[in-house]
């Protein structure tokens, strides 16, 4: 392809997502730095080619290997539910092709964003690609459930995947006090997407709706 056709095409998507950002922001209920985060991160760079055509529709997409990327608003919802702020230090459950963790690393900082993903060829190309696009993420290729142990505690996790029972406790305890969980939990058919707000003295739960994820490994 020569350049010409490339720069039309960029455009193209440039356009898209401005348009998707307006329907987002007239449907949802989200913080406008929310927002910003969506249209400053090119979705389409973090698709296979055979669907980077549909990048800014409103809906999940194929990644390969029976996985999902979530649909825009679903991020928007989930990023926004996290109550982020510039340098808070954030834990993704399920890196998949790295789309979500670039929307977060725009408001915290990609160095402060620490992702584990399952699948190791998901997890090699999401670390290379957004390294490619600017975005410092450290990835962790196996169970989340293990990584970065040795870490501090984080100020914000969450799972793009459903755990059947709850949101494990190996993943509780990377989060200090006064931290924010947010999680799609049950079986499929029957998940709600929850918030939990890590207190003291226990933990507070609020529900955001039924949702669908793939399950936790
Ligand atoms: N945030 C992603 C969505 C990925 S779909 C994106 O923007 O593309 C959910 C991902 O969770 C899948 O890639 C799956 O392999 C991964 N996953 C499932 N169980 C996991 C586990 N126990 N630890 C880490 N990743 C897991």
């Amino acid at each position: 392809m020569n350049d010409d056709a490339d720069d039309a095409n960029d455009a193209d998507h440039e356009r898209a997502r401005r348009r998707l950002v307006a329907d987002l922001r007239g449907r949802l209920d989200v913080d406008e730095r929310t927002l910003a985060a969506i249209e400053a991160v090119p979705r389409h760079a973090f698709l296979p080619e055979r669907h980077r055509s549909q990048a800014y529709a409103d809906r999940p997409l194929p990644i390969g290997h029976d996985q999902t990327i979530s649909a825009p608003h679903m991020v928007a919802m989930m990023t926004d539910l996290l109550d982020l702020e510039p340098g808070d230090r954030v834990f993704e459950v399920g890196t998949g092709c790295g789309y979500h963790a670039a929307v977060v690393a725009e408001i915290v900082g990609g160095e402060n964003v620490y992702s584990a993903e399952y699948v190791p060829e998901l997890a090699e190309a999401a670390r290379e690609r957004l390294h490619r696009l600017g975005y410092d993420v450290t990835v962790h290729a196996g169970d989340a459930r293990e990584a970065f142990r040795d870490a501090d505690p984080f100020d914000a996790a969450y799972l793009t995947c459903a755990p059947e029972g709850d949101v494990p406790d190996s993943i509780l305890e990377r989060v200090r006090i006064g931290g924010r969980v947010v999680a799609p939990v049950g079986s499929l058919g029957g998940q709600r997407l929850v918030r939990l707000d890590l207190r003291a003295d226990g933990i507070d739960r609020t529900d955001h709706g039924g949702v669908r994820f793939v399950p936790m490994r």
